[in-house]
Formats: C-alpha cells, structure tokens, sequence
C-alpha cells in the first residue's frame, strides 16, 4: 500500500483561528497515526479576499502551534494552468459551458444551493458549440458551470449548473481544490462539515475527470460559547489574539483535545 497523504488547505482571507487549529491538528494526528504525510496548500485563487499578510501569518501560526508540514507549500495562485488544462478537458466532453452573464445578468431559478445561492436558470447552456467556442475565441469575459443535467449525478444535482471557474478569476474553489487533491496524490481528505456538501461537487468531477477518489472525512466544527460557527465576521478571536494575550500553543492543543 502506498503512503497516505494528508492535507491541510487554508484560504488566506484573514487569521486563522480555534478552528482552523481543530483541523490542522487533526489532519497532523491522522496522518501521523496512519504513518502517513502532511502537505499544507494555499487556495488563494480568490483574489478579491487573499492577501499576502494573511498567507505569512497561516506559516507562522501553524509553526507555532507545532506543526511541520513538507515543502515546498502548493500556492494555487502560482497554478492557474493547471486548472486551465482541466477546464479544457472538461468542455472538451461537453460537461462544462462558458457563461457570458455577469451576476446581474444571470436569470435564476427558485430552488437554491447548500450555500443558499439560488440555481442558474442555464440561459449561457443553450448557445450552441459554435457560438460559445467563438465568443470564447473572441475574448468575451466568461465564467464557467458545469451542466449538471447531463451530469445525471442525483447527489451532486443539488449544486444545479455550478460556477467551475469564476469570471475574471480563472479558477474557483472547485476546480482548484479537485485539481490539486490529483496532483498532489492526497489519498484522505479532512475537512470541516461545512464544506461537506461541496463534497458531491468535488467526487463527480473526479469521475468526469478520470481521478482517483480520495477517502472524505468531515469533521465536527468548534463552535464558541453562542454555538455559533467561528469566523473574523462573528469576531471570534484568531491564533495571533490568543497568543498575544499569553495564551500557550500547549494550552491550545490541550483545549482541541490534542495531547
Ligand atoms: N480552502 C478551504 C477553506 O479554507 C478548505 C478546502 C478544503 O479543505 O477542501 O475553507
Ligand atoms: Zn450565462
């Protein structure tokens, strides 16, 4: 049997927090538990919200918590190819159109997704092959969805035709994060429940993309004293607040439950 790999993959978007720890520290524990690997990726493709700061102070956090994790650290911003190539494919077989709309433009349907964001209405769908390929061609600003009722997947339906690849960006969370799990060789993904609906999403492209499937755990969340999710949003106090008000990594590892 090959070695197990793990991995850690934070958004810099802002400091990490309680949570974040939880699940760094988990993957660190399981990996080390199955004699496996811990790589640490970046997904900043976002980058309306990443920030640089943010990136360096996920490096130093997780250091000073303990962790150690192999170089060198995937940046996905550095790998827009990568999720190019694979969008490339994708269209190739027809499971995945431009959409020209802007967010204004984009008529939508009733039902909505786990995120709460109501269905595209599929308008972009119904160009033909020609008319995308040379609007394409042309440089018209697009994004791209996957056709989810040719993907005839009742799990991942929920997600209805989903941006692939946002407009202006390149890539998107999904196309990035599935890329990257294949490259990397990641055999056990452990991530927060939150992200477990996306997870129906993450498998379907792997089947249209001929990848290996890794195994999906999803982990409780921390939650504070309101039962609320933490987030910067809900001023939930990051790694950096807690240490600087004398807080130890011990202190914090023993809280999370990590010996
Ligand atoms: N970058 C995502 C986040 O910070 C995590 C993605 C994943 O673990 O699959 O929420
Ligand atoms: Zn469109």
């Amino acid at each position: 049997m090959s070695c197990p790999v793990f991995r850690f993959a934070p958004s810099p978007n802002g400091y990490l927090h309680l949570g974040h720890a939880y699940s760094a520290l988990l993957n660190a524990q399981m990996a080390a538990a199955a004699g496996g690997r811990l790589l640490l990726r970046i997904e900043d493709t976002d980058e309306s919200r990443a920030r640089p700061e943010f990136l360096a102070a996920i490096l130093e956090d997780l250091a000073w918590l303990g962790l150690s994790w192999e170089e060198p650290v995937r940046i996905q911003s550095q790998h827009f190819a990568d999720y190019q190539a694979n969008l490339g494919r994708l269209w190739e077989m027809g499971a995945i159109y431009p959409c020209f709309c802007s967010r204004k433009q984009a008529g939508v349907l009733t039902s909505r997704d786990p995120e709460g964001q109501p269905h595209y209405a599929g308008h972009c769908r119904g160009l033909t092959a020609n008319e995308a390929r040379r609007r394409v061609a042309s440089g018209a600003i697009h994004g791209w969805r996957i056709d989810m009722a040719r993907a005839a997947d009742p799990e991942a339906a929920v997600w209805g035709d989903a941006v692939i690849a946002k407009r202006w960006v390149g890539s998107s969370y999904h196309i990035a994060v599935v890329t990257d799990d294949a490259l990397q060789g990641v055999t056990h993904v452990v991530r927060g429940k939150d992200i477990a609906p996306a997870t129906p999403l993450h498998i379907l492209l792997q089947r249209l993309l001929g990848l290996a499937t890794p195994h999906y755990h999803h982990h409780d969340l921390i939650l504070d004293e309101q039962g609320r999710k933490l987030s910067k949003s809900i001023g939930s106090r990051s790694l950096r607040q807690l240490r600087q008000e004398g807080v130890s990594a011990a202190a914090i590892r023993n809280q999370l439950g990590f010996a």
